[in-house]
């Protein structure tokens, strides 16, 4: 006699099954998000205040832009506003 292996699922894999639904959520989330970083980043490029810093209005480095293209702020603000997010405890 056969044990229906179908029938006692291994709460591992279940659990597994979970984290990588959770896991695709995640990405998903963030690919949601980042769609709209760079839809927002084109349309600066057709105003031409693509690589404009949003806050303080000077220029983001090149190279900044190269390794981020969808970001709005120069580094200077950046670490700023890491700094006052770490300094409100987000
Ligand atoms: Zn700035």
């Amino acid at each position: 006699m056969t044990v229906d292996v179908e029938s006692f699922p291994d709460p591992t894999d279940r659990a597994s099954l979970e984290s990588d639904r959770n896991f695709t959520l995640r990405i998903r989330d963030r690919e949601r998000k980042l769609i709209g970083k760079i839809k927002e980043a084109l349309e600066r490029i057709e105003d031409g205040s693509f690589g404009e810093c949003e806050k303080c209005g000077g220029d983001i480095s090149f190279k900044r832009l190269q390794a981020r293209p969808v970001t709005t702020l120069c580094i200077d603000c950046k670490k700023k506003q890491e700094a006052s997010e770490k300094a409100r405890g987000l």
